[in-house]
């Protein structure tokens, strides 16, 4: 789960990291009246789930009030990457020197967190990564130790000589990966890290995506969801209890576990098509299920066929072939489906698909090919 700067900052403060005041403000005029108590300068900052609002006029520099209600104005409503901007955060603007980069995410390849760390923070981080990749320094953690002194010391000398910001970006990164870990975060990032001119090091902007499968840790943390910003598909699967990640393409996949669904969408990218969605209906034949699945991804219109990709092991082909023959019936499907049902009594099960619309395949290849036919037709 994605949230918000304000959200963010938030963790960062009760980590013990030196994180402006501020306020989400939903108006103009709680945007004014907020700056007004803070006093000039202030920043009026888009509150997007989405990065790059700097670039796309979403972060507002005002020493005056008359510019605070103009970006508040022009702010809030704002489209950011399909994202409409509700709200704006007003916090006290800070002179910058200089500006750091600081993060820390899951690292698959080491199987730890992994901080990542650069002097050149900012706007422009992605293409620090991509042209000089050198330029930022990384630092696998051991989660027995966490993030010891001599190893945040070391990281940031490399990135300035000057030892009092040295100890101040070491001991804010310290922090971060106490935020880090106290919120099952899968990345946090402070971007920019900055120090004023009289050395005084803050984080200014934050990000951190919350571990999914941690959320039952955390039950106060539903409140921080926005509802608003979650895609409306998305949201409605979570609701069936069903793991769905809409994409962009036109073939509408629906198949019984994580893997499965992971291999399908591969080979439909491999036969030249594109998965419109990755769905896991999980190991049940209920054909409510599958019902409220086929309607999360028949709102996409997008999609122009759908391809049923199930492995019965427990689940009994047969059975699950009655819950797909229940649901396309009890809806009104315009687009082909294509359905590939192997293991335990496949038989009944193709025996069950004849007579309906549904186009049967026995093969995972076939199954494919199929869809991507009917798709283009
Ligand atoms: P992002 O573009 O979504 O990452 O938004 P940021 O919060 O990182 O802000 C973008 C840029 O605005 C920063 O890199 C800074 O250069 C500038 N900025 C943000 N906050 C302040 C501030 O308090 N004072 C000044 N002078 N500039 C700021
Ligand atoms: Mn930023």
């Amino acid at each position: 789960m994605n949230i918000h700067e304000y959200q963010a900052k938030e963790f960062f403060r009760n980590a013990g990291l030196d994180v402006p005041e501020g306020k989400a403000c939903f108006s103009v005029e709680e945007a004014t009246a907020t700056a007004e108590q803070y006093g000039m300068p202030v920043m009026v900052k888009a509150q997007v789930l989405t990065g790059g609002r700097g670039k796309a006029g979403g972060v507002k520099f005002c020493d005056s009030m008359d510019k605070v209600k103009e970006s508040a104005e022009a702010i809030l409503g704002m489209d950011i990457k399909s994202h409409t901007v509700n709200k704006v955060l007003v916090t006290p603007a800070v002179d910058i020197e200089e500006e750091y980069y600081v993060g820390m995410l899951v690292d698959r390849a080491s199987r730890r967190v992994l901080l990542m760390a650069s002097s050149e923070g900012g706007v422009e981080i992605e293409q620090v990564a991509k042209d000089n990749p050198d330029a930022i320094i990384k630092q696998v953690i051991d989660p027995r130790y966490g993030l010891l002194d001599h190893e945040a010391m070391t990281v940031s000398m490399k990135l300035t000589a000057d030892v009092k910001k040295a100890r101040q970006l070491a001991a804010s990164m310290q922090k971060l990966y106490t935020a880090f870990i106290e919120v099952d975060a899968s990345l946090a990032e402070i971007n920019p890290f900055i120090f004023t001119p009289d050395g005084i090091g803050k984080a200014i902007d934050a990000k951190v995506n919350i571990d999914d499968n941690a959320m039952f840790r955390h039950s106060d943390f539903e409140a921080l969801r926005d509802l608003e910003e979650e895609n409306p598909a998305e949201a409605a699967a979570r609701k069936a209890d069903l793991s769905f990640v809409k994409l962009d393409g036109n073939v509408g996949c629906l198949v019984n576990g994580a893997g499965l669904a992971m291999a399908t969408m591969d080979l439909v990218q491999y036969y030249g098509g594109m998965p419109a969605n990755f769905l896991d209906i999980g190991g049940s034949s209920n054909p409510d299920k599958v019902v409220s699945a086929l309607e999360i991804i028949l709102q996409d219109e997008n999609v122009e066929v759908i391809l049923f990709n199930i492995f019965g092991g427990i689940t009994r082909c047969d059975d699950v072939a009655k819950g797909i023959i229940e649901a396309t019936n009890r809806l009104d499907i315009k687009v082909p489906v294509v359905v590939r049902l192997t293991g335990t009594n496949e038989e009944e099960a193709r025996v069950l698909l004849q007579g309906t619309d549904l186009v049967p395949a026995e093969t995972m290849d076939e199954v494919v090919q199929k869809a991507l036919e009917l798709a283009s037709n």
